[in-house]
């Protein structure tokens, strides 16, 4: 955090961005809860996770600052009618993670409030390949990566979170068949030596529960968890539709809730948006961060959301990106965020 970004924030300057970038409400992105964050991680795989008390101070904190926690359905509703000005915020935690029924899902329904949960197909039946998980086991691993034409030294902590980062990108951002390649490639020339990292999914059973509870909004994060953008339209449209039908299927309702997988402009744009509005759902989240505004009810295919993560640097991320004065400053000044 920069000198100055410490100095804003201590003087408390950030909340001066509230009334123009602070919106109506917001969407919370979380992944998973856990009882106690483990030391030596790569902090960008380790940010995925908040502790149960994190978690259970975060709802203190906005049901005690006289926001409304609310469902997606009751935002959209809300969006469409104005049927109130009370501050409004919603959870949603992606992929399916079994923790998210045995740790986060007592905490919200201690506190009576609503979340929702994406869940990734391949996921629950546990096929998907969490490579944001492999490749912290090989980086915690190795002391250097040498792949094609990549070669990472990753002996200090700094160099393995930049070596996190390249792996993303090379991953992520190339098409679907040359990033999984090269995924693969990595795994077989160095086997996670100490594959520790939890990634368990939630069980049917599990799922069947949530979806008998009325504060469980349960919605769609693909099949197989590709960069969408990445894919051709046929394959993309499929990934869409089959996790909306498949969840429909099990889950015997409507599935109308989408969040893209990873979700920034490198991932999703007006194709991916009209690939999720014309398999039928109703909204669709991004991770561009960003507050929601009355003016999403016209963008409900592109809504924006803060990653809630917890350390003491990124704290202080949230409260900046609540008021509005980091979203102003990611987006170059822009209102209201879309794709
Ligand atoms: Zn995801």
């Amino acid at each position: 955090m920069s000198l100055l970004t410490q100095i804003i924030y201590k003087l408390r300057l950030y909340t001066l961005a509230k009334p123009f970038y602070g919106g109506c409400g917001h969407i919370i992105t979380l992944h998973r809860v856990v009882e106690k964050k483990d030391t030596n991680r790569i902090v960008w795989s380790s940010n995925l996770e908040v502790t149960t008390t994190y978690l259970d101070e975060t709802l203190t904190y906005f049901t005690s600052h006289n926001y409304d926690v609310i469902s997606l359905d009751e935002m959209r509703q809300r969006l469409m009618d104005g049927s109130s000005n009370k501050k409004f915020v919603v959870f949603t935690f992606d992929d399916g993670y079994e923790d998210n029924f045995t740790l986060a899902y007592p905490i919200f329904k201690k506190h009576n409030l609503p979340f929702a949960i994406y869940i990734t197909k391949a996921l629950i039946e546990n096929n998907l390949k969490c490579w944001w998980y492999d490749i912290e086991d090989v980086l915690l691993c190795y002391p250097n990566i040498h792949i094609g034409d990549m070669i990472l030294e990753t002996t200090s902590q700094a160099q393995k979170e930049e070596a996190y980062l390249k792996i993303r990108a090379r991953i992520i951002h190339s098409s679907f068949e040359s990033g999984y390649t090269f995924y693969q490639t990595l795994i077989a020339k160095y086997p996670p030596c100490k594959p520790r990292s939890q990634r368990k999914a939630m069980s049917i059973d599990q799922l069947l529960t949530l979806n008998d509870d009325a504060l469980v909004t349960l919605g769609a994060h693909t099949v197989n968890h590709y960069s969408l953008s990445m894919l051709q339209l046929a394959e993309a449209t499929w990934e869409v539709l089959e996790c909306k039908l498949y969840l429909e299927t099990l889950l015997q309702k409507p599935v109308e809730h989408f969040a893209y997988p990873y979700g920034s402009m490198d991932e999703v744009g007006e194709r991916e948006a009209k690939i999720v509005q014309e398999t039928g759902f109703i909204t669709g989240t991004t991770t561009r961060v960003a507050n929601i505004f009355k003016q999403h009810k016209n963008h409900f295919f592109a809504l924006p959301r803060i990653p809630l993560i917890e350390s003491p640097k990124e704290k202080r991320f949230f409260k900046m990106s609540l008021s509005g004065f980091l979203p102003a400053y990611l987006h170059a000044g822009k209102r209201v965020v879309t794709l």
